[in-house]
């Protein structure tokens, strides 16, 4: 079973203002600088995946090596696909023992911002390092909780098809199906012609962890529209071309 550990993590100090709102003009870019240095002394950044095989699917429901998904947007996502990575990746506890010790409200605010951002580096590092590494040219991915269509109950039969996820990186799932370290995201990669981001899907507002406009046209009655990128048959009509984040990252 893979596990990349330790995962190096960098964001532009652009970018740490940006995510920290830091005015840049009232010495911004050295705050972000020193609490980004004080938050990335503190990540134990590590993950866990596994390649997984698609045996079936329903309309609203993809089959996994025997475990059951219910999500319309992962079954339309992964129509084409046949080899998806389930993952599970944590920048571990010491950040957050770190930040709860912290009587400044604002100073704890700011490294669990950073905490967020570092792990969607982390989180865009290992999704292309399984690419590279399998030979697929994109991957999207798609974690439990993101969407109301696929909720965060998806994270049982995620975890179980992943195995003991505590042995190999120390992440384990509570009853009330949170991580520990709460720092930490599950979820599954998949091929894609296009990027996929659930944010185009999602009206949370606001949101600092946005990563895409929220796109109403995406949506129908029923919840988010089939997924088609060639425009054609019963999947027409929900585009899935995203932005970027500004994160510069440091090779794996
Ligand atoms: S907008 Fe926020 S809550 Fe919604 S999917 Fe994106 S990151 Fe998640």
């Amino acid at each position: 079973m893979p596990v990349i550990n330790p995962i190096p993590v960098e964001i532009s100090p652009a970018e740490a203002v940006r995510v920290l709102r830091l005015d840049r003009r009232a010495g911004g870019e050295d705050q972000a600088r020193k609490l980004w240095t004080e938050a990335a002394a503190l990540f134990r950044t590590r993950a866990f995946f596994r390649e997984t095989f698609i045996e079936s699917r329903t309309a609203d429901t993809v089959t996994i090596e025997g475990r059951v998904f219910r999500s319309r947007v992962l079954r339309v996502n992964t129509d084409r696909a046949f080899k998806v990575f389930a993952y599970v990746l944590t920048i571990g506890a010491d950040l957050e023992t770190h930040a709860a010790r912290s009587d400044d409200l604002l100073h704890r605010y700011y490294l669990e911002t950073l905490a967020d951002s570092a792990l969607d580096a982390a989180a865009e590092k290992i999704r292309g390092h399984i690419g590279r590494e399998s030979g697929l040219d994109r991957l999207s991915g798609m974690s439990p909780g993101s969407l109301e269509d696929w909720p965060i109950t998806e994270q049982t039969p995620l975890f179980d098809l992943l195995g003991d996820v505590d042995s190999e990186i120390g992440v384990r799932l509570t009853d009330s199906l949170l991580m520990i370290p709460r720092k930490s995201v599950s979820g599954i990669f998949f091929p894609s012609e296009e990027t996929f981001l659930s944010c185009r899907l999602c009206s949370r507002q606001p949101c600092p962890g946005r990563k895409a406009a929220f796109d109403p046209e995406s949506r129908d009655d029923t919840g988010p529209k089939r997924i088609d990128p060639t425009g054609e048959g019963e999947n027409a009509g929900l585009p899935a071309v995203a932005k970027k984040a500004d994160l510069v990252y440091k090779a794996l």
